[in-house]
Protein backbone atom coordinates (compact mmCIF):
# COMPACT_ATOMS: atom_id res chain seq x y z
CA UNK A 1 0.00 0.00 0.00
CA UNK A 2 1.12 3.76 -1.01
CA UNK A 3 0.51 6.39 1.62
CA UNK A 4 -0.03 10.16 0.08
CA UNK A 5 -1.86 12.96 0.61
CA UNK A 6 -4.55 15.19 -1.57
CA UNK A 7 -5.57 18.41 -1.11
CA UNK A 8 -3.95 17.73 2.74
CA UNK A 9 -6.35 14.52 3.17
CA UNK A 10 -4.08 11.35 3.69
CA UNK A 11 -5.03 8.73 1.40
CA UNK A 12 -3.66 4.73 1.41
CA UNK A 13 -4.21 3.18 -1.90
CA UNK A 14 -2.50 0.04 -3.49
CA UNK A 15 0.74 0.83 -5.26
CA UNK A 16 -0.18 1.10 -8.91
CA UNK A 17 -3.23 3.19 -8.23
CA UNK A 18 -2.81 6.40 -10.33
CA UNK A 19 -3.46 9.90 -8.26
CA UNK A 20 -6.49 10.33 -10.60
CA UNK A 21 -7.91 6.86 -8.98
CA UNK A 22 -6.52 8.08 -5.19
CA UNK A 23 -8.23 11.09 -5.43
CA UNK A 24 -11.98 9.33 -6.91
CA UNK A 25 -11.59 6.87 -3.56
CA UNK A 26 -11.93 10.22 -1.35
CA UNK A 27 -14.45 12.21 -3.55
CA UNK A 28 -12.05 14.52 -4.82
CA UNK A 29 -12.86 15.14 -8.68
CA UNK A 30 -9.94 15.95 -10.84
CA UNK A 31 -11.50 17.09 -14.27
CA UNK A 32 -10.64 14.74 -17.58
CA UNK A 33 -11.32 14.72 -21.10
CA UNK A 34 -9.40 11.93 -22.71
CA UNK A 35 -10.00 9.13 -19.65
CA UNK A 36 -11.93 6.58 -19.32
CA UNK A 37 -12.15 3.29 -16.69
CA UNK A 38 -12.72 1.22 -19.21
CA UNK A 39 -9.96 2.04 -21.37
CA UNK A 40 -6.23 1.79 -21.35
CA UNK A 41 -4.54 5.07 -20.30
CA UNK A 42 -4.13 7.55 -22.84
CA UNK A 43 -2.84 10.80 -21.12
CA UNK A 44 -3.92 13.06 -24.27
CA UNK A 45 -5.94 16.06 -23.01
CA UNK A 46 -3.94 17.34 -20.08
CA UNK A 47 -7.52 18.46 -18.82
CA UNK A 48 -6.21 16.10 -15.52
CA UNK A 49 -2.80 17.80 -14.58
CA UNK A 50 -2.12 18.19 -10.65
CA UNK A 51 0.66 19.40 -9.18
CA UNK A 52 2.52 17.32 -7.06
CA UNK A 53 5.28 18.62 -4.51
CA UNK A 54 9.06 18.24 -5.88
CA UNK A 55 8.01 17.41 -8.97
CA UNK A 56 9.26 20.16 -11.64
CA UNK A 57 6.26 20.41 -14.06
CA UNK A 58 2.69 19.80 -13.37
CA UNK A 59 1.91 16.03 -13.92
CA UNK A 60 -1.29 13.90 -15.65
CA UNK A 61 -2.86 12.74 -12.84
CA UNK A 62 -4.58 9.39 -14.80
CA UNK A 63 -1.02 8.33 -16.00
CA UNK A 64 0.76 9.09 -12.69
CA UNK A 65 1.24 6.40 -10.34
CA UNK A 66 1.36 7.18 -6.31
CA UNK A 67 4.43 6.81 -4.97
CA UNK A 68 4.97 7.17 -0.88
CA UNK A 69 4.65 10.09 0.40
CA UNK A 70 2.72 11.82 -1.97
CA UNK A 71 1.62 15.62 -1.65
CA UNK A 72 -0.50 16.37 -4.51
CA UNK A 73 -2.95 19.30 -4.99
CA UNK A 74 -5.40 19.47 -7.83
CA UNK A 75 -6.66 22.85 -7.44
CA UNK A 76 -3.92 25.04 -6.91
CA UNK A 77 -3.50 28.25 -9.25
CA UNK A 78 -0.50 26.77 -11.19
CA UNK A 79 -3.54 23.99 -11.90
CA UNK A 80 -6.25 25.99 -12.54
CA UNK A 81 -3.74 28.10 -14.35
CA UNK A 82 -2.59 25.22 -17.03
CA UNK A 83 -6.38 23.88 -17.27
CA UNK A 84 -7.49 27.16 -18.30
CA UNK A 85 -4.68 27.47 -20.98
CA UNK A 86 -5.54 23.78 -22.30
CA UNK A 87 -9.50 24.67 -22.64
CA UNK A 88 -8.68 28.24 -24.31
CA UNK A 89 -6.32 25.95 -26.77
CA UNK A 90 -9.36 22.90 -27.22
CA UNK A 91 -11.71 26.27 -27.38
CA UNK A 92 -9.24 27.68 -30.11
CA UNK A 93 -10.56 25.20 -32.95
CA UNK A 94 -14.19 24.33 -32.10
CA UNK A 95 -17.48 25.35 -33.26
CA UNK A 96 -19.00 26.63 -29.93
CA UNK A 97 -22.57 27.17 -30.32
CA UNK A 98 -23.88 25.64 -27.09
CA UNK A 99 -27.10 27.49 -27.29
CA UNK A 100 -28.28 25.35 -30.08
CA UNK A 101 -25.94 21.92 -29.57
CA UNK A 102 -27.41 18.52 -28.62
CA UNK A 103 -25.12 18.27 -26.18
CA UNK A 104 -25.67 20.86 -23.45
CA UNK A 105 -25.87 20.09 -20.60
CA UNK A 106 -24.39 16.46 -21.08
CA UNK A 107 -20.80 18.10 -22.63
CA UNK A 108 -18.06 17.62 -20.05
CA UNK A 109 -16.53 20.48 -22.69
CA UNK A 110 -18.80 22.94 -21.79
CA UNK A 111 -19.04 21.92 -17.94
CA UNK A 112 -15.18 22.41 -17.57
CA UNK A 113 -15.19 25.69 -19.39
CA UNK A 114 -17.95 27.16 -17.33
CA UNK A 115 -15.85 25.57 -14.15
CA UNK A 116 -12.80 27.64 -14.96
CA UNK A 117 -14.42 30.54 -16.27
CA UNK A 118 -13.45 30.12 -19.32
CA UNK A 119 -15.87 32.03 -21.86
CA UNK A 120 -14.27 31.84 -25.63
CA UNK A 121 -10.75 31.36 -26.73
CA UNK A 122 -7.96 33.85 -27.23
CA UNK A 123 -6.29 32.39 -30.05
CA UNK A 124 -8.29 33.77 -33.11
CA UNK A 125 -6.56 31.59 -36.10
CA UNK A 126 -7.60 29.31 -38.57
CA UNK A 127 -10.55 27.25 -37.78
CA UNK A 128 -11.15 23.89 -39.74
CA UNK A 129 -13.73 23.31 -41.16
CA UNK A 130 -15.30 19.94 -41.88
CA UNK A 131 -18.38 18.57 -43.79
CA UNK A 132 -20.83 17.07 -41.13
CA UNK A 133 -21.78 13.04 -41.54
CA UNK A 134 -25.77 13.31 -41.62
CA UNK A 135 -26.37 10.36 -43.82
CA UNK A 136 -26.55 7.99 -40.97
CA UNK A 137 -30.06 7.79 -39.15
CA UNK A 138 -28.27 6.77 -35.67
CA UNK A 139 -25.05 8.12 -35.48
CA UNK A 140 -24.50 11.63 -36.05
CA UNK A 141 -20.91 13.25 -36.58
CA UNK A 142 -19.78 17.12 -36.15
CA UNK A 143 -16.41 17.35 -36.57
CA UNK A 144 -15.96 20.61 -35.58
CA UNK A 145 -16.67 19.28 -32.65
CA UNK A 146 -14.21 16.99 -31.98
CA UNK A 147 -11.40 17.69 -29.58
CA UNK A 148 -9.38 14.93 -30.93
CA UNK A 149 -9.54 12.92 -27.49
CA UNK A 150 -9.45 9.43 -29.16
CA UNK A 151 -11.84 8.25 -26.36
CA UNK A 152 -13.88 6.86 -30.21
CA UNK A 153 -11.08 5.36 -31.52
CA UNK A 154 -10.10 3.34 -28.38
CA UNK A 155 -13.44 1.94 -27.54
CA UNK A 156 -13.78 1.00 -31.14
CA UNK A 157 -10.48 -1.16 -30.96
CA UNK A 158 -10.06 -2.05 -27.23
CA UNK A 159 -14.29 -2.37 -26.39
CA UNK A 160 -15.85 -3.47 -29.27
CA UNK A 161 -12.53 -4.32 -31.43
CA UNK A 162 -13.99 -3.09 -34.28
CA UNK A 163 -12.06 -0.63 -35.34
CA UNK A 164 -14.49 1.61 -37.66
CA UNK A 165 -12.42 4.99 -37.30
CA UNK A 166 -9.26 5.89 -36.49
CA UNK A 167 -7.17 9.30 -36.64
CA UNK A 168 -6.05 10.29 -40.24
CA UNK A 169 -4.22 13.43 -41.41
CA UNK A 170 -1.51 15.19 -39.28
CA UNK A 171 -1.46 18.62 -37.17
CA UNK A 172 -4.25 21.06 -37.67
CA UNK A 173 -5.37 18.86 -40.48
CA UNK A 174 -6.11 15.97 -37.60
CA UNK A 175 -9.27 14.55 -37.74
CA UNK A 176 -10.96 11.04 -36.99
CA UNK A 177 -12.03 9.24 -39.51
CA UNK A 178 -13.72 6.36 -41.60
CA UNK A 179 -11.48 4.23 -44.30
CA UNK A 180 -11.24 6.46 -47.45
CA UNK A 181 -13.70 8.82 -45.47
CA UNK A 182 -16.62 7.30 -46.41
CA UNK A 183 -19.84 7.73 -44.24
CA UNK A 184 -20.83 4.74 -41.52
CA UNK A 185 -22.04 2.30 -42.75
CA UNK A 186 -22.47 -1.80 -42.25
CA UNK A 187 -19.83 -2.27 -43.95
CA UNK A 188 -17.55 -1.32 -41.39
CA UNK A 189 -19.18 -0.76 -38.37
CA UNK A 190 -21.49 -2.47 -35.91
CA UNK A 191 -23.41 0.53 -34.96
CA UNK A 192 -22.65 -0.29 -31.35
CA UNK A 193 -22.72 3.32 -30.31
CA UNK A 194 -19.67 2.86 -28.13
CA UNK A 195 -18.14 5.92 -29.67
CA UNK A 196 -21.22 7.74 -29.31
CA UNK A 197 -21.60 6.68 -25.55
CA UNK A 198 -17.97 8.13 -24.67
CA UNK A 199 -17.60 11.30 -26.64
CA UNK A 200 -17.05 14.34 -24.15
CA UNK A 201 -18.68 16.64 -26.64
CA UNK A 202 -21.37 17.13 -28.90
CA UNK A 203 -18.83 15.48 -32.23
CA UNK A 204 -20.70 12.35 -32.32
CA UNK A 205 -24.93 12.13 -31.70
CA UNK A 206 -27.22 9.40 -30.89
CA UNK A 207 -29.86 10.86 -33.46
CA UNK A 208 -32.53 9.87 -31.40
CA UNK A 209 -31.84 12.12 -28.34
CA UNK A 210 -31.99 15.18 -30.82
CA UNK A 211 -34.36 17.65 -29.72
CA UNK A 212 -33.86 16.40 -26.23
CA UNK A 213 -32.26 18.21 -23.32
CA UNK A 214 -30.43 15.75 -20.41
CA UNK A 215 -32.69 17.72 -18.01
CA UNK A 216 -36.58 16.85 -20.05
CA UNK A 217 -35.70 13.11 -19.29
CA UNK A 218 -36.13 10.61 -16.36
CA UNK A 219 -34.07 7.67 -16.30
CA UNK A 220 -35.49 4.22 -15.62
CA UNK A 221 -33.02 1.37 -14.81
CA UNK A 222 -34.12 -1.85 -17.03
CA UNK A 223 -32.56 -5.47 -18.25
CA UNK A 224 -32.50 -5.45 -22.02
CA UNK A 225 -35.36 -7.96 -23.50
CA UNK A 226 -33.34 -8.44 -26.99
CA UNK A 227 -31.12 -11.42 -25.66
CA UNK A 228 -30.24 -13.34 -23.07
CA UNK A 229 -27.14 -11.70 -22.33
CA UNK A 230 -28.75 -9.51 -19.97
CA UNK A 231 -27.05 -6.06 -20.49
CA UNK A 232 -28.83 -3.21 -18.08
CA UNK A 233 -29.68 0.04 -19.61
CA UNK A 234 -31.13 3.54 -18.67
CA UNK A 235 -34.92 4.21 -20.77
CA UNK A 236 -34.95 7.51 -21.48
CA UNK A 237 -38.23 8.99 -20.50
CA UNK A 238 -39.46 12.42 -21.73
CA UNK A 239 -43.18 13.22 -21.38
CA UNK A 240 -44.35 9.21 -20.72
CA UNK A 241 -42.37 8.15 -23.82
CA UNK A 242 -39.09 6.33 -24.46
CA UNK A 243 -36.99 8.26 -26.67
CA UNK A 244 -33.41 6.28 -26.07
CA UNK A 245 -31.41 4.23 -24.45
CA UNK A 246 -28.04 4.94 -22.62
CA UNK A 247 -25.87 2.88 -20.92
CA UNK A 248 -24.65 2.91 -17.47
CA UNK A 249 -21.14 1.82 -16.17
CA UNK A 250 -22.43 0.52 -13.17
CA UNK A 251 -24.26 -2.67 -15.14
CA UNK A 252 -22.63 -6.05 -13.54
CA UNK A 253 -23.03 -7.80 -17.09
CA UNK A 254 -21.95 -5.00 -19.96
CA UNK A 255 -21.38 -1.98 -17.95
CA UNK A 256 -20.98 0.81 -20.42
CA UNK A 257 -20.87 -1.65 -23.64
CA UNK A 258 -24.74 -2.30 -25.54
CA UNK A 259 -25.23 -3.57 -29.04
CA UNK A 260 -26.83 -2.20 -31.94
CA UNK A 261 -30.18 -3.14 -30.58
CA UNK A 262 -30.22 -2.59 -27.22
CA UNK A 263 -28.66 0.61 -27.36
CA UNK A 264 -30.53 1.84 -30.61
CA UNK A 265 -34.03 -0.22 -30.53
CA UNK A 266 -36.09 0.97 -28.22
CA UNK A 267 -38.24 2.54 -30.87
CA UNK A 268 -39.88 -0.76 -31.40
CA UNK A 269 -41.83 -0.28 -28.30
CA UNK A 270 -44.02 2.12 -30.42
CA UNK A 271 -44.34 -0.41 -33.65
CA UNK A 272 -47.48 -0.32 -34.66
CA UNK A 273 -46.95 -4.19 -35.31
CA UNK A 274 -46.22 -4.63 -31.74
CA UNK A 275 -48.27 -8.00 -30.08
CA UNK A 276 -49.82 -6.31 -27.50
CA UNK A 277 -52.71 -8.98 -26.01
CA UNK A 278 -52.90 -12.18 -26.12
CA UNK A 279 -54.14 -13.82 -30.04
CA UNK A 280 -56.09 -16.29 -30.21
CA UNK A 281 -56.80 -18.53 -32.95
CA UNK A 282 -60.88 -18.36 -33.94
CA UNK A 283 -61.69 -19.85 -37.22
CA UNK A 284 -58.46 -20.31 -38.84
CA UNK A 285 -57.55 -16.66 -37.74
CA UNK A 286 -55.59 -15.23 -35.02
CA UNK A 287 -58.24 -12.59 -33.20
CA UNK A 288 -57.47 -10.11 -30.12
CA UNK A 289 -59.06 -11.51 -26.49
CA UNK A 290 -58.19 -10.43 -22.94
CA UNK A 291 -56.26 -11.93 -20.91
CA UNK A 292 -58.44 -13.96 -18.30
CA UNK A 293 -60.25 -15.44 -21.71
CA UNK A 294 -56.48 -16.53 -22.75
CA UNK A 295 -55.63 -18.13 -19.48
CA UNK A 296 -58.92 -20.15 -19.20
CA UNK A 297 -58.22 -21.26 -22.71
CA UNK A 298 -54.67 -22.58 -21.97
CA UNK A 299 -55.59 -23.72 -18.36
CA UNK A 300 -58.34 -26.29 -19.59
CA UNK A 301 -56.08 -27.43 -22.93
CA UNK A 302 -52.80 -28.20 -20.38
CA UNK A 303 -55.75 -29.80 -18.26
CA UNK A 304 -57.50 -31.70 -20.86
CA UNK A 305 -53.92 -32.87 -22.24
CA UNK A 306 -52.68 -33.92 -18.96
CA UNK A 307 -56.00 -35.81 -17.89
CA UNK A 308 -55.24 -37.64 -21.24
CA UNK A 309 -51.94 -38.37 -21.56
CA UNK A 310 -49.91 -37.52 -18.12
CA UNK A 311 -48.00 -34.31 -17.40
CA UNK A 312 -45.13 -35.41 -20.05
CA UNK A 313 -46.85 -34.74 -23.18
CA UNK A 314 -46.55 -31.23 -22.35
CA UNK A 315 -43.35 -29.21 -22.86
CA UNK A 316 -42.39 -25.49 -22.62
CA UNK A 317 -40.07 -23.71 -24.82
CA UNK A 318 -38.99 -20.21 -23.34
CA UNK A 319 -36.72 -17.68 -24.96
CA UNK A 320 -33.71 -15.53 -24.97
CA UNK A 321 -36.03 -12.61 -25.01
CA UNK A 322 -37.05 -13.14 -21.53
CA UNK A 323 -35.86 -11.90 -18.38
CA UNK A 324 -33.59 -14.52 -16.40
CA UNK A 325 -36.59 -14.11 -13.95
CA UNK A 326 -39.01 -15.06 -16.38
CA UNK A 327 -36.96 -17.80 -17.33
CA UNK A 328 -37.00 -19.12 -13.76
CA UNK A 329 -40.41 -18.80 -13.07
CA UNK A 330 -41.42 -20.58 -16.78
CA UNK A 331 -39.61 -23.46 -15.55
CA UNK A 332 -40.50 -23.35 -12.00
CA UNK A 333 -44.52 -23.66 -13.52
CA UNK A 334 -43.93 -26.76 -15.56
CA UNK A 335 -41.83 -28.40 -12.49
CA UNK A 336 -44.09 -27.35 -9.74
CA UNK A 337 -47.51 -26.40 -11.42
CA UNK A 338 -48.04 -29.05 -14.00
CA UNK A 339 -45.43 -31.37 -13.17
CA UNK A 340 -43.18 -31.89 -16.07
CA UNK A 341 -39.36 -31.43 -16.48
CA UNK A 342 -39.92 -30.71 -20.21
CA UNK A 343 -38.72 -27.16 -20.14
CA UNK A 344 -36.41 -26.08 -22.97
CA UNK A 345 -34.96 -22.47 -24.65
CA UNK A 346 -34.55 -20.91 -27.79
CA UNK A 347 -30.78 -19.99 -27.03
CA UNK A 348 -30.49 -24.00 -26.65
CA UNK A 349 -28.25 -23.18 -29.90
S1 LIG B 1 -19.90 20.29 -27.90
FE1 LIG B 1 -20.14 21.14 -25.85
S2 LIG B 1 -18.91 22.98 -25.83
FE2 LIG B 1 -19.19 22.40 -27.97
S3 LIG B 1 -20.99 23.53 -28.66
FE3 LIG B 1 -21.72 21.56 -27.91
S4 LIG B 1 -22.27 21.88 -25.75
FE4 LIG B 1 -20.97 23.60 -26.43
S1 LIG C 1 -20.67 2.48 -33.62
FE1 LIG C 1 -19.29 0.94 -32.68
S2 LIG C 1 -18.29 -0.05 -34.43
FE2 LIG C 1 -19.19 1.84 -35.22
S3 LIG C 1 -17.53 3.38 -35.07
FE3 LIG C 1 -18.72 3.53 -33.16
S4 LIG C 1 -17.65 2.16 -31.73
FE4 LIG C 1 -16.93 1.63 -33.79
S1 LIG D 1 -15.41 12.39 -31.80
FE1 LIG D 1 -15.69 12.72 -29.59
S2 LIG D 1 -14.74 10.91 -28.64
FE2 LIG D 1 -13.98 11.02 -30.75
S3 LIG D 1 -12.04 12.12 -30.62
FE3 LIG D 1 -13.65 13.62 -31.10
S4 LIG D 1 -14.32 14.42 -29.12
FE4 LIG D 1 -13.17 12.56 -28.72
Amino acid sequence: MVNLTINGEAVTVPAGTTILQAAETIGVDIPNLCHDRQLEVYGGCRICVVEVEGARNLLAACSTPVTEGMTVWTESERVVKARRMNLDLLLANHKVECIICDKTGDCRLQDYCYRYGVKESSFHGDKSEQEMDRDNHLIERDPNKCILCGKCVRVCHEVQVTGAIDFAGRGFDTRVATPFDIPLNTDICRFCGQCVGVCPTGALINRQFKGTRPWEVTKVRTTCLFCGVGCNYDLNVKEGRVIGVTPTAEAPVNGSSLCVKGRFHSDLLYHPERIKTPLMKKDGDFVEVGWDEALDAIAAKFNAVKSAAGADAIGALSSARCTNEENYLMQKFMRAALGTNNVDHCART
